[in-house]
């Protein structure tokens, strides 16, 4: 068994007129994250954390904000893209950590309902993922209200595939019975 570890960092800008998109849940406000999909800044953290334990690469490969078919994506469904390839490739997530920076909303009370939603798709129990909400005291640009930023680490289990019997190699020639000797 093999255990392999990712690191995955992302910031959205806040703007008027969007919808809040966290940790898969719609939070009702004024303003929402700006991005070409619905731009949930955790699920793409975790994403880059769950693919740089992979060894493939980040979510912008994956799923480029230039392709119109991601505009406006749900990220819990490239989340899921994204698990079904890990378990093709015979990986297990045994732990996801991450850290909400936000002035606003307050991450605690909403940290129950996103391990509803992302616990299930990261095949992980509620304790499998941690969720903490920081503020940025005031300073810069998420202090300011201006941007929510979130940093998530993964560690991914991979399963080594069983190998394949190899068949038999075919007899060469004439096949050689018992000896008659
Ligand atoms: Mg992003």
């Amino acid at each position: 068994m093999k255990l392999r570890i990712g690191l995955g960092y992302d910031l959205h800008r806040l703007v008027e007129r969007r919808r809040l998109v966290l940790g898969g849940l719609s939070i009702p406000g004024p303003r929402g994250l700006a991005g070409h999909s619905d731009a949930d800044v955790l699920v793409h953290a975790v994403i880059d954390a769950l693919l740089g334990a992979a060894g493939e690469g980040d979510i912008g490969k994956l799923f480029p904000d230039t392709d119109p078919a991601f505009k406006n994506a749900r990220s819990i469904d490239l989340l899921a893209v994204v698990m079904k390839n890990l378990r093709l490739k015979g990986m297990k997530v045994l732990h996801v950590d991450t850290v909400v920076v936000a002035e606003k909303p307050a991450v605690g009370p909403l940290v129950a309902g996103m391990k509803k939603i992302l616990c299930p798709i990261l095949g992980v129990s509620r304790d499998g993922l941690g969720i903490k909400g920081k503020t940025n005291e005031g300073i810069g640009v998420i202090g300011k209200g201006k941007a929510i930023a979130c940093w998530a680490v993964a560690l991914v289990r991979e399963i080594p595939r069983r190998q394949k019997k190899r068949p038999q190699n075919p007899p060469v020639g004439r096949f050689r019975g018992p000896s008659a000797d």
